[in-house]
């Protein structure tokens, strides 16, 4: 490891305590955020049309109405505290609902209506007077599978009849056993085990194929390839889409392998975080114990709304968490040992005002929005798992979209050479000063 430097405060034994804090997988960041989109993300970035269909223009819808929705379906989707169509849903669903079915390839991210948008479609085709499954979904995991599953059954909740089923570890068929339901959300291994050792079901009879969290699925071992394999099963005339938060090279050949016939793709760019309106500082310190006093005295001297504080261990963030509960605040502390469910809810309680500091390792904390934060405290700056500095973690910590709060403060503690070295190349790649700030004198924050 490249240690060495004696002027760094994190201990050997921290070092270890780091190891533990393993990578987040991109299930775990996707599940969780879906935990955590109560509502919609809202976005202002305009829809990018990168292939449309030559036959048929593509055209945007303002209301559900416009949709011609099955009666039923319609009252569904009100049901579900859904006014009108979300940006992405306006410009894909007139091409998901038309006729003949096109093929689609869409990409927003995480929170934007990309699940109720294919939900819809699935229940807007099926015909629950055929007693076999003609809409299959493919997730990533079980987890995302369910999820999808709880979607569709609220949405179909005034469709008598519906019957879906989910095709995930546990759930079992026998040889011979013919699926009865109509649709079929499920991982794609045993999917694949159904559809091709127990021939559950007739891949051929299939109109809607749904490929969820395509970035997710690529990053999985396996399921690129039996994904592939369900695909080859389906009829022609089958319409197949695909879905996905991220949309870099590897996702789009992918994509572009699975959906064939020159789907329609249409892409929500993601905006753009800036620095302009924040304030940023950084503390010397010479100890791990003259960083916890600093920190303390902050608290104390100014008034914070609500702050997020990160550290690079488990040991710091509990030790901290532990201090400043003593020192009369109500922390949350989000670490990676917990299980998802936990951490969403810990991420909704500072949501919703009940404690206003979260204290979160750098590794926890990734994929998540915390949009009220006026006070980002960096206890340790984020460096990449090659220990170098970490400038877009940086930047999506700190930074800001144009529909969040305007003005924030961030406060970062420098503890030796490495990390000064850090700061100053943070510094130098966004060209935005970072001030010092005297831990004694701490008028100049405001
Ligand atoms: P994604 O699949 O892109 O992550 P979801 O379809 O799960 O997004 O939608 C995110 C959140 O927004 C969910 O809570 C969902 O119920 C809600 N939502 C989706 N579409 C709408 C809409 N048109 N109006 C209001 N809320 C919506």
């Amino acid at each position: 490891s490249p240690s060495g430097s004696h002027s760094e405060t994190s201990q050997p034994s921290e070092s270890r305590d780091d190891a533990e804090e393993k990578d987040v997988s991109k299930s775990d960041i996707s599940l969780l955020q879906k935990l955590l989109h109560s509502k919609l993300v809202q976005s202002k970035s305009d829809i990018e049309v990168l292939r449309k269909d030559p036959t048929s223009p593509l055209y945007s819808v303002k209301s559900f109405e416009a949709l011609h929705l099955k009666p039923e379906l319609l009252k569904g989707v009100y049901d579900m505290g859904f006014n009108a169509p979300s940006k992405i849903q306006e410009t894909a669903l007139p091409t998901l609902l038309a006729d003949p079915p096109t093929n689609m390839i869409a990409q927003s991210q995480s929170g934007t209506g990309k699940t109720a948008a294919f939900v819809l479609t699935m229940l807007s085709r099926v015909d629950v007077s055929k007693n076999y499954p003609q809409c299959l979904c493919l997730a990533p995991t079980y987890e995302l599978a369910l999820q999808i599953g709880e979607v569709t059954k609220e949405m179909s909740k005034f469709m008598s009849g519906l019957r879906i089923v989910h095709a995930v570890r546990g759930e079992r068929v026998s040889r011979g056993d013919k699926l009865d339901c109509h649709i079929l959300i499920g991982t794609p291994g045993t999917t694949q085990d159904w559809a091709t050792r127990f021939g559950a079901f007739d891949l051929k009879k299939i109109k809607v194929f749904v490929l969820d969290e395509a970035d997710v699925m690529i990053s999985l071992q396996g399921h690129q390839d039996q994904s592939y394999r369900l695909q080859k099963g389906l009829s022609p005339n089958c319409q197949m889409l695909l879905f996905s938060a991220t949309y870099d090279e590897s996702v789009m050949a992918f994509a572009e392998k699975i959906i064939p016939n020159d789907p329609v793709i249409i892409k929500l760019r993601r905006e753009e975080e800036s620095l302009d309106n924040i304030k940023q500082y950084y503390i010397e310190c010479s100890s791990q114990e003259e960083k916890f006093e600093a920190l303390s005295n902050i608290y104390g001297a100014i008034s914070i709304g609500q702050s997020m504080i990160f550290c690079a261990t488990r040991r710091t963030a509990s030790t901290l968490a532990e201090k400043m509960t003593k020192d009369g605040h109500a922390v949350g502390l989000l670490s990676g040992e917990l299980p998802i469910e936990m951490r969403a809810d810990i991420i909704k309680r500072f949501r919703d005002g009940k404690e206003k500091v979260l204290i979160t390792t750098n590794v926890s904390a990734r994929g998540i929005d915390v949009e009220q934060v006026t006070v980002v405290v960096n206890f340790d700056l984020p460096i990449t798992p090659d220990n170098k500095p970490d400038c877009e973690t940086y930047l999506h910590r700190i930074g800001r979209t144009g529909r969040f709060g305007k003005n924030g403060i961030a406060i970062n503690f420098v503890d030796g050479q490495r990390s000064m070295t850090t700061m100053r190349y943070i510094e130098k790649h966004f060209g935005r000063t970072i001030s010092k700030l005297d831990a004694g004198d701490l008028d100049a924050i405001e």
